[in-house]
């Protein structure tokens, strides 16, 4: 059993960092909830043992202090929602409208078991993300025990997600159950792989992939390259591209790739044939070409059937299967069919038994749109955060609470 699940929070005041950085519309309404949703077990098994709650997140990239379009406030009325069961009281849920000072230290003092207390955004101080210390010490002082539940921001040595974990000792810091799930299933991954190992990366550009490419050359046997980045690898080997996405900059780091996954017996998979498009556009004329022998004035936007086939197999035999970024642009209907079968493949080995993260804001999305998200094994909430995992750099969020 996990720090947090033994714990017993009666009496305590948890001071919870919360990824609440939703993305909300004009009228301050919430378009999805997705990371609120995650962080309510915690939440809960924490009012459950008798504790109280005292949440703090932060909302966008305030610039220039307090502003209205990046309050919290707005959050409450769903918060509350959320928190209530069906048959049971209200959780009372209050809002603190500053993260410090004497409001929020009187609220928080107050606090009686099975209430919760929302603070206003940390980043209304600029101290929260140079990781101010004695910023971190004076939210510290708000609660007992230190709970981290914030994968979002696992990445961000910020004073609320790794700098206060020091005023905490080792027995009252820990992670919430939201950032124990992630953390477990991105070992699982990269540190108890059950072999054969795939690792599927997608999405536009070769520069941001390199790193983890290079990381995953160490753990994986089998890396399928999809989307706009295989374009680069495709040309680094003399294929024909025509007007295919390419870092022309990064050609020899695609050979360099290519030649360590040789040298290291990774097998390196790129799409046999694409299917083309005459301009990046939703209606553009659409054919299909061997990846490698694309004519002047078309570019590949997805990969075709017998990519789809060539890699749907290598995903059935995998017992371990990371995914990360589309196959193809997605957001268009004429090219989606390739990161639709990939969802399908994963979904499908998922099933024989493998077990399968999918990771990185476009494969989350695309799972989420075309419906597998329940039939993959782990979806992950951080973008960028695992991103960093991946790449085999330690999370300072992560760091700080093992310390
Ligand atoms: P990334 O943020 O690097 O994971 O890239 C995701 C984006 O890559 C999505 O918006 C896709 O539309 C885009 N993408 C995927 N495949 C291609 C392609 N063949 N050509 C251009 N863009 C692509």
């Amino acid at each position: 059993m996990s720090q947090f699940s033994q714990h017993s929070f009666a009496n305590e005041k948890a001071l919870i960092r919360v990824d609440f950085n939703v993305p909300l519309n004009d009228s301050y309404e919430i378009t999805d909830d997705t990371r609120m949703r995650a962080a309510i077990p915690t939440i809960k098994k924490i009012l459950a043992d008798g504790g109280s709650v005292i949440l703090m997140s932060h909302l966008g990239r305030p610039k220039d202090g307090p502003t209205e379009k990046y309050s919290l406030k707005h959050l409450v009325p769903h918060l509350q929602e959320l928190l209530n069961t069906k048959g049971q009281p209200n959780v009372p849920v209050l809002f603190a409208n500053d993260c410090i000072g004497e409001q929020a230290g009187l609220t928080a003092n107050m606090l009686r078991p099975g209430e919760v207390l929302l603070l206003e955004n940390l980043r209304f101080y600029k101290e929260e993300e140079k990781g101010d210390k004695a910023f971190a010490e004076k939210l510290s002082k708000l609660g007992d025990v230190y709970v981290n539940d914030a994968f979002g921001t696992a990445h961000r040595a910020h004073a609320s997600t790794a700098v206060i974990a020091q005023f905490f000792p080792k027995d009252k810091r820990m992670f919430g159950l939201l950032m124990e799930n992630e953390v477990n299933s991105a070992e699982k991954v990269l540190h108890q792989s059950q072999k054969p190992f795939t690792a599927i990366i997608g999405g536009a550009k070769v520069s941001d992939k390199i790193l983890i490419i290079e990381n995953l050359l160490e753990r994986a046997t089998d890396i399928i390259i999809g989307g706009g980045m295989a374009y680069t690898f495709i040309k680094a080997t003399g294929g024909k591209i025509g007007n295919s996405l390419c870092e022309d900059d990064r050609l020899d780091t695609a050979r360099e790739l290519l030649q360590k996954a040789e040298a290291k017996g990774v097998r390196l998979h790129l799409p046999s044939d694409s299917t083309i498009a005459d301009k990046f556009d939703a209606n553009a004329n659409d054919s299909t070409a061997p990846s490698n022998n694309i004519p002047d004035g078309w570019m590949g936007l997805d990969i075709a059937e017998n990519a789809c086939e060539q890699f749907t197999n290598v995903i059935h035999k995998s017992k371990t299967i990371l995914w990360n970024g589309p196959m193809g642009v997605f957001e268009m209907a004429k090219f989606q069919h390739g990161t639709k079968a990939i969802a399908k493949a994963v979904a499908e080995a998922t099933q024989k038994g493998a077990f399968s993260l999918v990771g990185g804001g476009d494969s989350v999305a695309a799972v989420n749109q075309f419906g597998y998200a329940d039939k993959v094994s782990y979806v992950s909430t951080g973008g960028g955060a695992l991103l960093e995992y991946f790449e085999g750099k330690e999370l300072p969020g992560i760091a700080a609470v093992k310390a």
